[in-house]
């Protein structure tokens, strides 16, 4: 285990307040006003050891843009094409039983993530 620095934690602990899984550019832009001494190359590194380590998830969701998400627990995606808000799904969508029927019987599933792709709520009343 890697032994983490202040600025790491600092990081750490504002993915696990937010559900809004965000880029490194945002994740600086709030943390800057408090911690002047941030850099965004910084910001890049942190993230880049915290999910290696497997303390975070990274989330490429399509956008050419990594996102973060300090929940390690199964679930998906889903990406606001107009807002590209990123919104959790946790409801099973597929059984992994349907998938090792889909692959065949050689294949065993260990885990799956989907990325759901359209309008979110905010957008469509909007
Ligand atoms: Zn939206
Ligand atoms: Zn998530």
């Amino acid at each position: 285990m890697r032994k983490y620095s202040r600025q790491r934690e600092i990081i750490l602990e504002y993915l696990y307040q937010t559900t809004a899984h965000p880029s490194a550019e945002q994740i600086y832009a709030d943390l800057k006003p408090q911690y002047p001494a941030l850099s965004l190359s910084t910001v890049y590194r942190n993230l880049r050891l915290l999910a290696e380590d497997g303390i975070i998830r990274r989330l490429d969701t399509g956008e050419g843009v990594d996102r973060f998400d300090a929940d390690l627990s199964a679930h998906n995606h889903f990406i606001c094409s107009k807002c590209r808000r990123v919104s959790d799904v946790f409801e099973t969508l597929i059984e992994p039983k349907s998938l090792e029927d889909a692959l065949g019987k050689a294949f065993s599933v260990s885990s799956h993530s989907l990325y759901i792709y359209g309008v979110c709520d905010g957008c469509n009343q909007g």
